[in-house]
């Protein structure tokens, strides 16, 4: 029985949980490269003031490792960053991690990936995993004048700890789910917090209570209990979804919640402005405990004038005013769409993945791609993630992957790939499927392509689960044999 080589991209959640699903199947030929120097990804990346999960901790987490002692029900970023560190390190897969080393390139080339590295190595490895994620690449907004800004100025995944922030008055670009935590937790600390609107969001209300050291305690001597409220939130988030994929009675009832929060702003005036032409879910719906209590403060101003530059000073809008600022904060989002992008990939026939993503990133079930053999994407395009957690994710599609590894230990294939037709299938399948959903009801969001569809799972999160747990029919394949091989 021979063992593949195997090359995983990442480091962050997916690339933390293929490494360990990897080594609990006995696959001991891997290299997980992460161009960074830590384990976490975008939990790494993201610093800033005021990060905090919007899914509970109990249910944004690996079911192979449940931490028994969440410090709250939605937890920090840097504790499900230390988190993460700690179940990297428990599965051992330091031992097999190269930090600092970026994959540039991959070159398929005699049934087998030819990976280049940035430190200038060539490796050969049977397979890849792609484990980038989307939410690594900042995007700067295309806003006149950003550099003649005489302040500080920094977008919210490269937060700057060493900048001082008692007494700065500080401005806000965005009001997704970074824009609204950094004001909420912004606002009372510093004098001034500006938050410049384009769209105004949805906000769904929720408590965010700690847990006691009892609880902690308990949770421990009794792992059924962390079980439980994984499968008690699960199906929360089931119901939750029926809501994204269906116009019917969930949509309406979340409608009307965030519809009734919003009237905790007294303001009338304020309450226009804060309110959204666009069903709730449209976008990604933002999830805050004191969003809307902390808008309201006299020290916070909300400016929906649009941008009109910005010069040395602060920030001008359209409508001529001069917004004085000390401090900068682009929370403007990510290039959502890149995936593995900047790598080089070049398949079979020297089909590259720019040209096979021309009209958009596409795959089959999200994992994998014709033309690209013995490649394989976790949480790729059309993966089920609005205000689902990564983790569970990440789980089900390991579990795809590994098992055809063990295929491919067991002898069965030496290449494999989805074919051109089940691919079209499965993306036109989609495509039909894709005006029921909520995100096709009229708002910009970064889940829309190009194509103004959605580049996500337009069913539940659970049938997504069923499909790709159960064995892969194998019409939707190629599978090749190595005619030397023996396998
Ligand atoms: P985002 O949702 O993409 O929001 C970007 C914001 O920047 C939007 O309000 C956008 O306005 C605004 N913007 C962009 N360019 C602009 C411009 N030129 N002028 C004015 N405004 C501009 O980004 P994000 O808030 O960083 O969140 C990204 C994703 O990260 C989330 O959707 C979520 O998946 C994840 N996240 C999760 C958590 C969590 O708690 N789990 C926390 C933070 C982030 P428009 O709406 O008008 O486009």
């Amino acid at each position: 029985m021979s063992e593949p080589r195997i090359a995983v991209v990442g480091a962050g959640i997916s690339g933390i949980c293929v490494g360990v699903a990897l080594q609990r199947a006995g696959f001991r030929n891997f290299t997980v490269f992460e161009k960074a120097l830590d384990y976490g990804g975008t939990w790494r990346d993201n610093t800033y003031p005021g990060l905090t999960c919007d899914v509970p901790s109990r249910y944004y987490q690996f079911t192979f490792a449940m931490n028994p002692e969440w410090s709250q029900l939605y937890s920090a970023g840097p504790e499900i960053k230390n988190y993460l560190v700690g179940v990297a390190r428990e599965h051992g897969l330091p031992a097999h991690t190269r930090f600092g080393v970026e994959v540039t390139g991959a070159e398929f080339e005699d049934s087998a990936w030819r990976v280049t590295t940035s430190d200038g190595a060539v490796e050969r490895f049977d397979f890849v995993l792609c484990a980038t994620g989307f939410l690594h690449h900042p995007k700067r907004p295309d806003i006149a004048g950003l550099d003649d800004f005489g302040g500080t100025i920094m977008h919210s995944s490269r937060w700057d700890h060493g900048v001082e922030l008692t007494g700065k008055r500080v401005g806000v670009i965005g009001t997704g789910s970074t824009g609204t935590q950094l004001v909420s937790e912004l606002a009372g600390k510093v004098p001034k917090v500006v938050m410049f609107q384009r769209t105004p969001q949805w906000i769904l209300p929720t408590v965010n209570k700690r847990y006691r050291e009892v609880t902690k305690q308990v949770y421990q001597r009794l792992p059924v209990l962390g079980s439980a409220a994984y499968h008690l939130n699960r199906g929360f988030f089931a119901a939750f979804s029926q809501g994204l994929v269906h116009q019917g009675r969930m949509r309406s009832f979340i409608q009307w919640v965030v519809a009734r929060n919003l009237r905790s702003v007294k303001d009338p005036d304020l309450r226009r402005k804060l309110t959204p032409d666009y069903q709730a879910m449209c976008k990604r719906l933002v999830v805050s405990d004191r969003f809307y209590a902390m808008v309201q403060r006299p020290d916070v101003e909300l400016v929906t004038s649009g941008i009109d530059h910005v010069r040395d000073t602060g920030v001008v809008t359209a409508d001529g005013e001069l917004h004085e600022l000390d401090i900068l904060v682009l929370a403007t989002g990510f290039d959502s769409h890149a995936y593995m992008r900047p790598m080089a990939i070049t398949g079979t026939g020297g089909h590259t993945l720019d040209q096979a993503w021309a009209d958009g990133p596409r795959a089959y079930e999200g994992i994998m791609m014709p033309d690209f053999p013995n490649l394989f994407m976790l949480v790729g395009p059309h993966s089920p993630f609005a205000n689902h957690p990564l983790t569970a994710v990440a789980e089900a599609q390991s579990a795809r992957i590994v098992g055809w590894l063990q295929r491919w230990r067991a002898g069965e294939f030496e290449t494999v790939a989805p074919t051109h037709a089940a691919t079209d299938r499965y993306n036109a399948m989609m495509r039909a499927a894709a005006p029921s959903t909520v995100w096709t009801t009229g708002c910009r969001s970064w889940y829309l392509g190009k194509d103004g569809m959605p580049e996500l799972w337009p069913w539940s999160p659970g049938q997504y689960e069923k499909r790709i747990r159960r064995q892969p029919d194998p019409v939707d394949y190629r599978l090749n044999r190595h005619a030397t091989s023996g396998k």
